[in-house]
């Protein structure tokens, strides 16, 4: 009886172990495999909703989140298209610290490929004032020490198109003396140095451009220059004797065949000139007209293009004189179909000012295909492209 209660109580016991073992195996199998994260990031500030997107990271994302506070634009911040986990960090560091800043600013900024981590404040500060992200990091990555006056304007011309950065100075003094110009206009009139004054301010053009050589009142070529590979251009191209650069030759003779095909009859009158020539032309204008009006259409000896040898004055079947020539077919057709052959209207209708000179119908320039597509394409001069693409 004693011995029977003994073990019946032993049993118990051993009931009551085994039951209390097995709970506490299940809770520690439980805290092994339950999500831990889950209930940090709960603690954290995290919602529900945004612990379910925050669980697709990677661990070692889920970590580094962990390491700040609740960020409320966090889940944007992962959601978005433009989100790099390797800048998570900052993301988190950034938005946190400067939390008076739009967080999609922050965003923009770090994910720009010029940020520089440790100008953030410099960055931050200008971002409280200004829009424009992808010009803030390049003035203070550039600009830092200059000393123009900030404003939206300088601000935003570093964004602009065609936006050379040695020239900031320049667009800055340009902009302050012209401030009812739009900013692509600064942009534009600097890079054509319209700044400097024409023949003045000239240097000896750089030839070792080779066929994208500039000559204009910014560009002279010396007086015994003659270029070589110089072909007479005979027979039906040709109004009168002529002479162009090879290449410039080749070209203008499929443009005149394709011409043809479509009934129309393309001629050179003029290629390359000596500076000789374009000595007596000038002195002849400037008798006639003085220097003044001479130089909005004839350029002094030296500045020539056509000295060169791949600038060709064009006249059509009926020898068209050059004021007449704009009104042709053959001026329609070149207006169309010049840049297919690498040819450039080099004195463009309402861009006098850039180039100098006044509109010249007949006046192409041979620049190749690829660059006289983009002219045609972005309607800019040859000035404004030497400038941004060549100089
Ligand atoms: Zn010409």
């Amino acid at each position: 009886m004693n011995n029977k209660r003994k073990k019946r109580k032993l049993n118990k016991k051993r009931i009551i172990f085994l039951v209390l073992f097995t709970i506490l195996i299940i809770i520690i199998v439980y805290m092994f495999f339950s999500k831990p994260k889950n209930r940090n990031l709960k603690n954290k500030g995290y919602s529900n909703l945004e612990i379910v997107e925050i669980e697709k990271l990677t661990k070692s994302e889920i970590n580094t989140i962990l390491k700040y506070d609740y960020d409320k634009n966090l889940i944007y911040i992962i959601k978005s298209e433009n989100y790099n986990p390797n800048k998570l960090d900052m993301y988190l560091k950034y938005t946190l610290k400067y939390k008076d800043v739009d967080y999609l600013k922050i965003f923009e900024l770090i994910n720009n490929e010029n940020f520089v981590n440790k100008n953030i404040d410099d960055y931050v500060n200008l971002l409280k004032k200004y829009n424009n992200v992808e010009s803030i990091i390049k003035y203070i990555n550039n600009y830092n020490d200059s000393d123009v006056d900030l404003n939206e304007d300088i601000l935003s011309i570093i964004g602009e198109k065609y936006f050379i950065d040695d020239y900031f100075d320049r667009y800055v003094n340009y902009y302050n003396k012209n401030k009812n110009l739009p900013l692509s206009e600064i942009i534009t009139r600097v890079n054509a140095k319209l700044d400097y004054t024409f023949y003045d301010d000239s240097k000896e053009a750089d030839l070792s451009k080779d066929m994208y050589t500039l000559v204009n009142k910014f560009y002279y070529l010396a007086e015994n220059y003659i270029p070589d590979e110089l072909v007479d251009v005979t027979g039906i191209y040709a109004r009168d004797k002529a002479q162009l650069k090879k290449i410039a030759f080749e070209n203008f003779v499929k443009m005149a065949d394709d011409a043809k095909k479509d009934g129309l009859t393309i001629k050179v009158t003029t290629g390359y000139r000596s500076y000789n020539f374009q000595s007596i032309l000038y002195n002849n204008y400037v008798k006639i007209d003085g220097v003044k009006n001479a130089d909005t259409y004839s350029a002094r000896p030296g500045y020539s293009e056509h000295q060169l040898g791949y600038s060709v004055d064009i006249t059509n079947k009926n020898n068209v004189s050059f004021d007449e020539f704009e009104n042709t077919d053959e001026y329609n057709w070149l207006q169309k179909n010049a840049y297919k052959y690498g040819f450039i209207q080099r004195y463009p209708k309402d861009k006098e000012y850039i180039t100098g000179y006044v509109f010249e119908s007949w006046h192409y320039r041979y620049v190749g295909e690829d660059i006289a597509k983009y002219i045609y394409e972005n309607n800019i001069t040859y000035e404004e492209y030497y400038e941004y693409f060549l100089r």
